[in-house]
């Protein structure tokens, strides 16, 4: 790995961050008449900890990583638009992503007007370390992986994930969204030996919290800090915060969901597997499970029709064919399963 100081953009290394009015008092005080704030219409008159410990510190534990190591934002969106912003010069550098992938890695790269080298899976939607090897240039300052991946439903194989972070210069962001849902463990503990690693996560999926905006990037001290210095201020809300708490203390009912998603699982696998026009059904680690069909649109339009929305991914290259569909609740699963069986093409 480069050291860092060549990895970031110069600007942003020489960057003088916003100094929030709850940045520069530390310590206890009872009298805040520091931020123009309304002392009245209590909670959520004041603004939040711009830094997040008291979650911070949940996740810690949860997560047996010290807090130094932790970044929150609004979404692991947040997350993957900031590594753009912090490590590629627009119109210069650029990054590589899988492909197919997780559509938001290239549309952030666009909006930063950063060259996003796509290198496709191979096949069984593996991951080919060598090939990602060879497209990264010296202007190459991201990888972005997902394991497992969306919209595929596979981990990616941690040897050929080690290769990228061993020989790759720049920086390997693998975002673990699902991993909550997958059959092996989370590349966490590579943090300690891979200073160019960073893992995305969320509260968005097992958690069930997509409507908080909750997204976790876990990487060496140094890389938080780049982080800390350009998000916005307070990115993430008092709201969220205090729900997210809550949410991650409810770690026991959310095993038993996830039990219970992994099980419906198998069983939706099981019954697409049976249905006529089915040709392929692809193995997931995630709660989604990708599935080639005869017919993709006119499938996507028969269960619209009925009211269940899948998402169609046949214009995806590499997926054509293919619809991904999300586990839900037993009903909701047994509404599928049932208007596929019952379609008459
Ligand atoms: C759903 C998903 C996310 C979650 O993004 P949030 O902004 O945290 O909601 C991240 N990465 C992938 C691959 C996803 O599918």
């Amino acid at each position: 790995m480069k050291n860092l100081k060549q990895l970031v953009r110069p600007n942003i290394w020489n960057l003088k961050p916003y100094s929030s009015a709850r940045n520069e008092f530390r310590g206890e005080a009872s009298v805040f008449l520091d931020a123009n704030e309304n002392p009245y219409n209590e909670p959520y008159n004041r603004y939040p900890d711009p830094l997040q410990w008291k979650l911070k510190d949940r996740i810690s534990e949860l997560k047996d990583i010290a807090r130094e190591h932790i970044f929150l934002g609004n979404g692991s969106d947040e997350a993957i638009d900031l590594l753009i912003r912090a490590f590629c010069e627009p119109g210069a550098d650029n990054m590589i992503a899988i492909t197919p992938s997780y559509g938001m890695y290239e549309v952030a790269a666009d909006i930063n007007n950063v060259a996003c080298v796509k290198v496709p899976l191979s096949d069984g939607f593996r991951l080919d370390a060598g090939a990602a090897l060879d497209a990264a240039g010296s202007n190459t300052k991201l990888v972005y992986l997902c394991s497992p991946n969306n919209p595929t439903g596979n981990l990616l194989e941690r040897e050929e994930i080690f290769r990228i972070l061993k020989y790759f210069k720049g920086l390997v962001v693998v975002d673990e969204a699902y991993i909550d849902f997958a059959s092996s463990p989370s590349l966490l503990r590579g943090l300690a030996s891979y200073p160019n690693l960073i893992v995305l996560q969320t509260l968005s999926k097992a958690w069930g919290g997509a409507g908080i905006r909750l997204g976790m990037a876990y990487a060496s001290p140094a890389i938080i800090d780049i982080l800390n210095k350009i998000k916005y201020p307070y990115n993430v809300s008092q709201l969220t915060q205090e729900w997210a708490l809550r949410l991650l203390n409810r770690q026991e009912a959310m095993q038993r969901e996830l039990s219970g998603i992994l099980h419906e699982r198998t069983l939706v696998e099981t019954a697409l597997q049976k249905l006529p026009f089915v040709q392929q059904v692809y193995p997931s680690d995630a709660n989604f499970i990708l599935v080639k069909v005869d017919n993709p649109d006119a499938t996507y339009d028969y269960l619209a029709n009925k009211g269940i929305i899948v998402r169609n991914r046949n214009t995806v290259a590499l997926c054509e064919g293919c619809l991904r569909i999300t586990i839900g609740t037993p009903e909701q699963n047994n509404l599928l399963i049932k208007a596929l069986q019952t379609r008459t093409l």
